[in-house]
């Protein structure tokens, strides 16, 4: 571990939650009780009841029941909507000590989360009162009247490593739209996800059964939603194989999905590139959120002149980065967010020291700050073998590959060589090249001198294995919409 070992500085006395409690009347849960630990301590975070089939059934139920008042009254959820995105600035201190103790995040990215998950609840907001149609004259007399109506009952499953921004990021444009909803959030952040939900129940005016939410293991509660009859939409994300078993679950009844799946992020620097901003913007891109975040850049791609100047340099940085608590405000990187998370990251470590260089960390910490939790060192890999599983597979975790390029062709060809393609980085300042190689990239998203910068107006997706539809923007609200033509002959009685 590299200097600056951490002391935790952030803690408080904390009692251990008990929920669903009073006032989480939206959460339809009465199984077997399940806990949530936090990853840097292994302490008790909460303690929550899972769902069974009646509550998925009675959750839904409720949802199909809720309809029409909120569908039909953009002003309404605006109102709801913005008084949630007030409730979680109003509360962003408790509900970030949550985020970090229960997900393992720093402290100061919990409170960008929220910040961030308030604001894009702000943008759709607006956009509640903007889902309406269009006409068109389709010739002599006869008038086509396009309408946007909500899908219906939309259930929204989510994952764990940004688990407020990623509620909110289906949610809250489902509700714009005017659909009702499920959710079922991640089994390991169970407790942010309801303490937030809680927040958006108790807005004045929103009609009971717009919100529902379930709780439990996504092979049983996840299932049972998925191959739910009275759902319409499923919004999705998560892993890539889980994308795929949902879609195929949902084929079943037709159902319509938006899944937002897995990563493998290239980051391309080139010679002509600001060098110390590439280092920086390497740095954020790979360990942000410990490197559990899906447009991880995890395969950094240099030009050969300058590859061994900014490995070298890379790596002296990275064994300085200060890995603890996410309480501690010094704290640079937490822990994985579970035990199973850490001991994947340590096995694809383990694999990489057999076949390529390990030239930073990659050690599972130990110590008085690192027994209890599920703590790595930041590690880097080079001289990688084609075809690694490094290269290949989504790790989630802070571990990074460098490989290098001879020319623009062939840094083109090792970042589109993939089956993901949600996201990609690329540093030059020859504004030609960013244009070319931008094009030529097959992801959703490309950063050119910049990373993980993300805007509420702007949509985010996937390529190949990166998923199906798009979210955020006003193709991330219309994803959960349906259009009907209804068409008028004027000749005929109508006018
Ligand atoms: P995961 O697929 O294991 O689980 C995601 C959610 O699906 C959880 O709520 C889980 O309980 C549920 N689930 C699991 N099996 C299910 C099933 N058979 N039917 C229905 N629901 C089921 O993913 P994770 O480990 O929680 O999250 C990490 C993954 O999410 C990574 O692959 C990451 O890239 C991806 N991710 C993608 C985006 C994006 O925007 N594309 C954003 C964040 C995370």
């Amino acid at each position: 571990m590299g200097a600056g070992a951490p002391t935790i500085t952030g803690r408080t006395a904390w009692r251990a939650l008990r929920l669903p409690a009073a006032g989480h009347d939206f959460v339809h849960a009465r199984g077997d009780l399940f806990e949530s630990t936090d990853p840097a301590t292994g302490e008790l975070v909460a303690v929550l009841q899972a769902s069974t089939t009646a509550d998925v059934d009675a959750a839904v139920a409720a949802a199909v029941a809720a309809g029409s008042r909120w569908s039909s009254n953009g002003e309404l959820r605006a109102r709801v909507l913005y008084g949630f995105a007030q409730a979680l600035r109003a509360d962003a201190d408790r509900l970030a000590e949550l985020l970090t103790r229960e997900q393992g995040k720093t402290i100061h990215e919990a409170h960008i989360e929220i910040a961030g998950s308030a604001k894009m609840t702000e943008y759709y907001a607006g956009l509640a009162r903007l889902v309406y149609g269009r006409s068109a004259v389709l010739g002599d007399e006869v008038t086509g009247v396009v309408l946007r109506e909500p899908v219906g009952v939309v259930a929204v499953i989510t994952p764990w490593n940004w688990p407020l921004t990623l509620l909110v990021r289906s949610l809250v444009p489902a509700l714009a739209a005017g659909n009702t909803t499920v959710v079922k959030p991640a089994s390991i952040t169970p407790a942010i996800s309801v303490e937030a939900l809680a927040l958006l129940a108790r807005q004045p005016g929103l009609p009971d059964g717009v919100l529902t939410c379930v709780l439990g293991s996504g092979t049983t509660v996840g299932e049972s939603l998925v191959g739910h009859d009275g759902v319409d939409m499923i919004a999705f994300t998560g892993e890539t194989d889980t994308g795929i078993r949902v879609m195929k679950r949902a084929a079943d009844g037709l159902r319509k999905v938006a899944l937002e799946l897995g990563g493998k992020a290239p980051n391309v620097v080139f010679a002509d590139a600001n060098l110390d901003k590439a280092l920086a913007g390497a740095e954020n891109a790979i360990f942000t959120t410990c490197g559990q975040i899906c447009t991880a850049g995890s395969r950094l791609i240099v030009e050969d002149s300058i590859h061994d100047e900014l490995l070298e340099r890379l790596a002296a940085n990275t064994a300085g980065l200060r890995v603890g608590d996410g309480l501690d405000p010094s704290t640079q990187l937490g822990p994985l967010a579970s035990a199973a998370q850490r001991d994947k990251v340590l096995e694809y470590v383990g694999r990489g020291k057999t076949e390529a260089t390990l030239v930073a960390g990659g050690a599972a910490l130990e110590g008085e700050l690192y027994d209890a939790g599920n703590f790595v060192s930041p590690a880097i890999f080079a001289d990688l073998p084609t075809g690694s599983s490094l290269l290949r597979d989504e790790i989630f975790g802070p571990v990074l590959t460098v490989q290098r390029f001879a020319d623009e062709a062939d840094a083109v060809a090792l970042a589109n060589d993939t089956e993901y393609g949600l996201a990609a980085g690329l540093w030059t300042q020859n504004l030609d090249r960013a244009w070319r190689v931008g094009r030529a990239i097959r992801a959703g998203t490309i950063w050119i001198n910049t990373y993980h910068h993300f805007y509420d107006e702007v949509e985010v997706g996937g390529y190949k294995r990166s998923g199906i539809g798009r979210q955020q923007g006003l193709e991330g609200l219309y994803e959960f919409t349906e259009t009907k033509h209804l068409n008028f002959d004027g000749k005929a009685t109508l006018w």
